[in-house]
């Protein structure tokens, strides 16, 4: 059976922005009669405002939060049941003391389906705060000291830089490539569009699993939504 997988920021839609009415209108007549798979780090909510009722009504399934959250037409099937160990808390919390970065705003650990995300200045943080946070960031690269030392002691957990504030938190393979559970090697013959397929990219941990497990996969590494719009033209 024909499948076929997207990635939706990059992919589907610009970067955390609605997809667009043109590319809409193709994209549901697409869903219709075809099995379309939907798999994003973002969060239901999310992939609902970006990309409407319909989509998400006519995909077979949604993979969000990189596959730690399923659902199917709005029904929750899986989430995953992990949370931040205490010693690794325990540890950020201590990092969190010892910045010399003065601003807290709270909310400095928010749990997600599979993961956490961290944040020294907090999620609670206003958009000047963040900037301030930002500069200071690239200033003495305290993110990826904090998430280099966290991966030293936590082999089972990946600390991971993201977005301009935070560092996620989740369980070493708790990325897009845990989605190939719900497919099949012999039967399925698999088409993956995503926009961030190199190697350190997002899309990469799936593409790199469907490879080595030998899955029927062809692999679409796009540059934008028009990309994927030309792509999918030209295949119906
Ligand atoms: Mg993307």
């Amino acid at each position: 059976m024909k499948k076929y997988i997207f990635d939706v920021d990059g992919t589907l839609t610009p970067s955390r922005q609605q997809i667009t009415k043109e590319f809409n209108t193709f994209f549901i007549s697409f869903c219709f009669d075809k099995n379309v798979y939907l798999v994003t780090g973002s969060d239901y909510d999310k992939t609902y405002e970006q990309l409407g009722e319909t989509i998400c009504y006519l995909a077979k399934k949604i993979y969000n939060c990189s596959g730690s959250y399923v659902t199917e037409k709005g029904k929750v099937l899986y989430t995953s049941e992990w949370t931040l160990p205490d010693d690794a808390k325990n540890f950020l919390t201590e990092k969190m003391k010892e910045s010399i970065f003065d601003i807290r705003t709270g909310l400095h650990f928010e749990d997600r389906p599979g993961m956490c995300n961290f944040s020294i200045v907090g999620r609670n943080a206003n958009t000047f705060q963040r900037g301030v946070y930002a500069e200071w960031d690239i200033r003495t690269n305290e993110r990826i000291n904090i998430a280099k030392q966290f991966n030293k002691l936590f082999p089972s957990i990946a600390a991971k830089v993201g977005g301009e504030t935070g560092i996620d938190i989740f369980p070493t393979g708790n990325d897009k490539s845990q989605i190939v559970r719900d497919f099949d090697k012999q039967k399925d013959i698999i088409y993956f569009f995503g926009d961030k397929m190199d190697e350190e990219g997002n899309d990469y941990p799936l593409k790199e699993r469907l490879i080595k497990d030998n899955y029927n996969a062809t692999f679409h590494s796009v540059d934008s939504w028009e990309d994927t719009f030309e792509i999918l033209k030209s295949i119906t």
